[in-house]
């Protein structure tokens, strides 16, 4: 077992604004207290997080959330030789997930498949499989045969989806990373006119748990220094952000300032000269306009 255990969540809890500034207090303290970092996404409808630590650490902070916003939360947790985060950020929001549609109501549950369950309908096939995520993440990985709507981030997700013309003979069955996306993805669908509409239960990570060697295909972006993980949960080894612009980048090219190794992304490569970080972009850009 890896030392360190990274845990991620999201709770949909009605605290009100008063209850989110007391639950960012809260967590301020205790992830002083037991070392843990990550990044926490607070709002009046509830928190969306992963942090990393110890394994009583996390087990800590997770209780505190099981008492302070639900018992039926759903922790997914991997392991990792060193700590994906750097610092602890506390954010509030008005959203968990921005959606830009705050005022739609949370999915309730009912259309929500377990990873076994998801795995079954598409082994039967005929459905049409939506991926509700960011194009910099699908292009990483997906669900085999998997559609998305090219979105650059999730609050352009309602708009993308109001031209969409799905096979209305098949159920769409949704997904994303770890599900909160789909919470809100569901009712904006169901408010579109489809409604023969799934989602998977804790997202990619919760189906990759159970099936590593399923109908998953490539890796899963995450949101923090790992970048991705692989169909075991594993860091990737692949993929690092590009230094130019922050999205999925894998192809090792020499700095053309300072040669060191660095991978950017495919289209900061198709930009001309290559370069390893901001720092030795702007050093070419202050020789070129001559110092
Ligand atoms: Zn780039
Ligand atoms: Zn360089």
């Amino acid at each position: 077992m890896k030392p360190i255990v990274i845990s991620s969540f999201y709770a949909f809890a009605p605290i009100g604004s008063e209850g989110a500034d007391r639950l960012v207090q809260d967590i301020r303290v205790r992830c002083e207290e037991h070392h843990v970092l990550g990044l926490f996404i607070v709002a009046g409808e509830g928190c969306n997080a992963t942090f990393s630590g110890s394994e009583s650490g996390v087990s800590a902070l997770e209780e505190m959330f099981r008492d302070r916003l639900s018992r039926e939360i759903l922790f997914k947790r991997s392991s990792n030789d060193t700590a994906p985060f750097r610092k602890l950020v506390i954010r509030v929001r008005d959203e968990i997930v921005t959606s830009g549609c705050p005022e739609i109501p949370i999915a309730s549950g009912a259309q929500a498949l377990s990873p076994a369950e998801w795995h079954a309908k598409l082994e039967q096939g005929g459905v049409t499989v939506l991926d509700t995520r960011n194009d910099y993440e699908v292009e990483i990985g997906k669900f085999e045969g998997a559609t998305d709507l090219a979105i650059e981030n999730f609050s352009q997700f309602a708009k993308a989806a109001k031209g969409q013309h799905f096979n209305s003979s098949e159920p769409i069955l949704m997904y994303c990373t770890g599900g909160v996306r789909c919470e809100k993805a569901l009712p904006i669908l169901e408010g579109l006119g489809f409604n023969n509409v799934f989602q998977l239960e804790g997202g990619i990570l919760n189906y990759l748990e159970q099936f590593p060697d399923g109908y998953y295909e490539g890796e899963c972006f995450v949101f923090d220094d790992r970048v991705a993980v692989d169909r075991y949960l594993q860091p990737t080894t692949r993929w690092a952000l590009c230094p130019l612009c922050g999205n999925p980048a894998n192809e090792p090219v020499p700095c053309g300032v300072c040669g060191q190794a660095a991978k950017v992304c495919a289209d900061c490569r198709a930009g001309g000269t290559q370069f390893c970080s901001l720092g030795c972009r702007g050093a070419a850009r202050r020789q070129e306009s001559g110092g």
